[in-house]
């Protein structure tokens, strides 16, 4: 009863319509060079390359102990690091819940309850004895602990220790913050409080990541975050940021970590394969038109670009192709599918133990598809079909409205979706090999030197995405080889930056330090 016109055909579509040829990812990572250019070379433009004022990365052998806290993600957290100086640290931490109230309010309330769950993390948590250090006016400034704070908000950054903001994102729209400098708000609140606290450090987590990985590591040149959002930070000639010309930094050359702001590569020109399926994401979306490359390769994003092709699937004319027709609330929900669900499908068509390995399908369009399936083929299937029943599947509730076919064809579509992320993310990587002279595109002249280096290239990563999409990094590094070469790629070593937001923050602090 499945047969239709051309059921194979709707499914051959998207399939051509989510391809990216090794002649289009090559494309994709010159024009990202020019955006990479062009943002060294002025300020405003989409793809900020914001400069960090972080002038180094660090070797592992660093020692101190720091305090950190971030804010921008889920939760407010606050830590203590002591870096033991052989690339090892101990960490402890608490988090802290911003109330909405908080969020919206006056930015000072916002930045006192920040200074209060210091100093309540100080006398619960905190390994050292900072008694001496809280609500002492007596105390010496010299006596202060040090703070490095990870702001994941739009900051333009004028030292390593001022950064204004620009915008509030992620559901903060707290008053009197906007053109505010973030470190003085913070010192601000921890002075009225006399807390000895002196924030040194303003730290974006992309730098912090590649901080981090820098130390655990024993050196790195690029931080990446593929996680709720896509990001990536690294190490650059002073002399490249053109937009220096005539500063002091300039003045003093050397290098600096650069913070891309990479999302929003491809804002301006359409160079990226765009399907009607992110036309529609990105217009109900709550940014049209911006952080498209973002759209393309981020949590945020993969599961409703799915949700997206599934729902036209379960929509399809003349015959439904997809769960006879029927959606469920979380399929038509705005946002319903985590990205999530993509790794938990990808997971269990790869291990489902005694079938473990690789199993042919017949094409999803085929009238007779289930009974052409394979035993092997039909475990995978059937643990495919599982998690689509389950807790973060998509609310059908018994496995007569999730046919075998159903699940294969859900599984089709979320690697085709986290696939094309991955190869994507490829040539973010690629491009900045590329742009430090780490490696050329293909039937470029690589000079001598460059062939003959040998040295590895680390690169810090982060986030849910890469942390938890089964064979991201393998998806990732076979765009990687097809942009740069093997040789090249064999070199690149990709490791996660765990805890880069506290441990890069302290690092950045240290690094203030020493900078002065
Ligand atoms: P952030 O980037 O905000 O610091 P995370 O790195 O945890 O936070 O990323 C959160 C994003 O990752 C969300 O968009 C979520 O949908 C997605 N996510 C959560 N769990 C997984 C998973 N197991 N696999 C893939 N993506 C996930």
């Amino acid at each position: 009863s499945f047969a239709y016109p051309d059921a194979q055909g709707v499914f051959d579509q998207i399939n051509k319509q989510f391809y990216v040829s090794p002649e289009v990812l090559t494309e994709l990572t010159k024009a990202f060079l020019d955006e990479i250019a062009l943002g060294l070379s002025e300020y405003n433009h989409a793809m900020a390359m914001i400069p960090t004022f972080v002038t180094g990365v660090p070797d592992g052998t660093e020692t101190g102990t720091f305090l950190a806290l971030d804010l921008g993600g889920t939760n407010l957290r606050v830590c203590e690091v002591v870096l033991n100086g052989d690339k090892t640290f101990n960490l402890v931490q608490n988090q802290y819940k911003v109330s909405e109230a908080l969020k919206h309010g006056e930015a000072t309330a916002l930045f006192d309850y920040l200074a209060d769950s210091v100093d309540a993390f100080l006398t619960t948590h905190a390994t050292t004895d900072y008694t001496s250090l809280q609500s002492d006016p007596s105390a010496h400034t010299s006596d202060a602990v040090h703070l490095g704070l990870t702001f994941s908000f739009p900051v333009e950054q004028t030292a390593l220790n001022s950064g204004k903001i620009l915008t509030w994102t992620k559901g903060f729209s707290a008053k009197h913050a906007i053109g505010n400098d973030v470190v003085k708000l913070l010192q601000d609140a921890f002075n009225r409080k006399h807390m000895h606290v002196k924030c040194v450090a303003l730290v974006n987590d992309t730098v912090g990541a590649l901080l981090s990985r820098a130390y655990t590591s024993g050196g790195c040149f690029l931080g990446a975050i593929f996680g709720t959002g896509t990001n990536g930070a690294y190490l650059e000639d002073v002399d490249k940021i053109r937009k220096f010309a005539g500063s002091a930094a300039a003045a003093n050359g050397g290098a600096m970590v650069v913070n891309t702001e990479w999302g929003a590569f491809n804002n301006s020109k359409s160079h990226l394969p765009v399907t009607p399926f992110d036309n529609a994401v990105d217009r109900l979306s709550i940014n049209p038109g911006y952080q498209i490359f973002e759209k393309f390769i981020s949590g945020m994003y993969l599961g409703e670009i799915s949700r997206t092709v599934l729902l036209s699937l379960v929509d399809a004319t003349p015959k439904s192709l997809l769960f006879k027709g029927k959606a469920t609330p979380s399929l038509n929900q705005h946002y319903g599918l985590d990205t999530r669900f993509l790794s938990e499908i990808e997971a269990a068509w790869i291990d489902t133990g005694a079938t473990k390995g690789s199993v042919e399908l017949p094409p999803l369009g085929k009238p007779s598809f289930e009974s052409e399936l394979s035993d092997a083929a039909k475990a995978k299937l059937t643990a495919v079909r599982k998690v689509i029943l389950g807790p973060h599947g998509l609310g059908y509730k018994s496995e007569d409205e999730v046919s075998l076919r159903d699940a294969a064809i859900v599984r089709w579509v979320c690697a085709l979706v986290a696939r094309r992320a991955a190869l994507l993310s490829g040539v973010a990587v690629a491009t900045t090999l590329i742009q430090t002279g780490r490696a050329v595109l293909p039937g470029q002249e690589g000079s001598k030197a460059l062939r003959e280096r040998n040295e590895k290239i680390g690169v810090g990563v982060d986030g849910s995405l890469v942390e938890n999409y089964p064979n991201f990094n393998t998806i990732l590094r076979e765009s990687l080889r097809l942009l740069v070469g093997e040789d090249v790629e064999q070199r690149v070593n990709i490791g996660l930056a765990k805890d880069g937001s506290g441990v890069g923050a302290a690092l950045c602090a240290l690094q203030a330090l020493k900078q002065g």
